[in-house]
């Protein structure tokens, strides 16, 4: 039987993705402009992250399993959340 203290490899310490890793994330052809949110979007994104029950370690969204200073910057992801997200896809004009 495993113990209720167990944590996954992924959310210890050792795992955790440091800010070089996503800066080099973030360089790539994945994020590029245009297929970003506005920079404000990007932040209320975030701040609807950082309220949310599913957010883990100030970096991961627990429904899945994204990084959400990361995914929060496009603009083809929504919000797993239950019940229709607590962000929205942003659509191209
Ligand atoms: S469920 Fe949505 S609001 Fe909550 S952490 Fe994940 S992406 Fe952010």
């Amino acid at each position: 039987m495993q113990s209720a203290n167990r944590t996954c490899r992924g959310c210890s310490e050792e795992f955790a993705v440091n800010e070089k890793q996503m800066e080099r994330l973030l360089a790539s052809a994945a994020f590029a402009p245009e297929l970003r949110v506005a920079e404000e979007e990007y932040e209320a994104r975030l701040e609807a992250c950082h309220t949310c029950p599913k957010f883990h370690g100030g970096t991961t969204c627990m429904l899945c399993g994204c990084l959400v200073p990361v995914i929060a910057h496009l603009k083809s992801k929504n919000c797993p959340y239950p019940g229709g997200g607590r962000w929205a896809v942003q659509h191209q004009a």
